[in-house]
């Protein structure tokens, strides 16, 4: 990646380079409830929507919650070169738009991203600076059950996750930073300090 630069095109100095962050976790461990909780206290924290051939859980919105898309718009978007990152998860793919994660931080704005384990490590690959934050579950049985009480997958897709889960789990010592998320107040507040 370049240098990040301002709007005036001036180089950001390195101690002020703003950061891009990347929080994983397994499945159901709580990402998006701990990034909604965050964004509400503060709303100028910037997250990537992502691009997903997935289908919409009820009340998702496109371009709020992602971007979804069908196989076709997903190739046209890897073929283009539109993806900064891409993974295929539990079955369907995911990635993150390239040029307005490029765009905010040449503007010197923080950036999160909320992908997988597949995603992390290309991030960490193509940007070693990015900041890569684990979110761990208080225990396995505690995933179990909040992947299971959201009620928005069916058993062999729970299941299936469950799966990619411990790969996930033993992947952690990879990630600059584990946060345990017992208390989603908490792991916002320790979150929103390492943005
Ligand atoms: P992810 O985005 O990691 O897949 P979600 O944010 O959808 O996970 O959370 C999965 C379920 O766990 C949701 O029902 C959510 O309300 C619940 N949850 C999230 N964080 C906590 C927590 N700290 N304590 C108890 N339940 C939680
Ligand atoms: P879900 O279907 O539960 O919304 O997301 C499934 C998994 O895909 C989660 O681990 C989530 O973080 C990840 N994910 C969401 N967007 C992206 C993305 O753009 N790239 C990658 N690699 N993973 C993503």
């Amino acid at each position: 990646m370049t240098t990040p630069v301002s709007r005036g095109e001036t180089p950001v100095p390195p101690d002020r380079q703003p950061r891009l962050t990347v929080l994983s976790g397994p499945s159901g461990v709580g990402k998006s409830t701990v990034v909604a909780h965050l964004r509400r206290a503060h709303p100028e924290v910037w997250l990537s929507v992502s691009a997903t051939t997935r289908r919409p859980r009820p009340g998702e919105r496109h371009g709020v919650h992602y971007f979804f898309v069908d196989d076709e718009e997903f190739d046209k978007l890897v073929a283009n070169g539109e993806l900064l990152e891409w993974a295929e998860f539990a079955g369907n793919r995911y990635g993150t738009p390239r040029r307005a994660v490029l765009e905010k931080l040449a503007a010197g704005e923080p950036v999160l991203l909320e992908i997988d384990l597949q995603g992390a490590r290309l991030v960490r690959s193509s940007m070693p600076e990015a900041q890569l934050v684990f979110l761990a579950p208080p225990s396995w049985e505690e995933l179990v059950r909040r992947l299971t009480g959201r009620g928005t997958e069916a058993p062999e897709v729970i299941e299936r996750r469950l799966t990619v889960a411990r790969t996930e789990l033993a992947a952690e010592s990879e990630f600059d930073t584990t946060l345990v998320n017992t208390s989603v107040e908490d792991v916002a507040a320790e979150l929103l300090a390492l943005l």
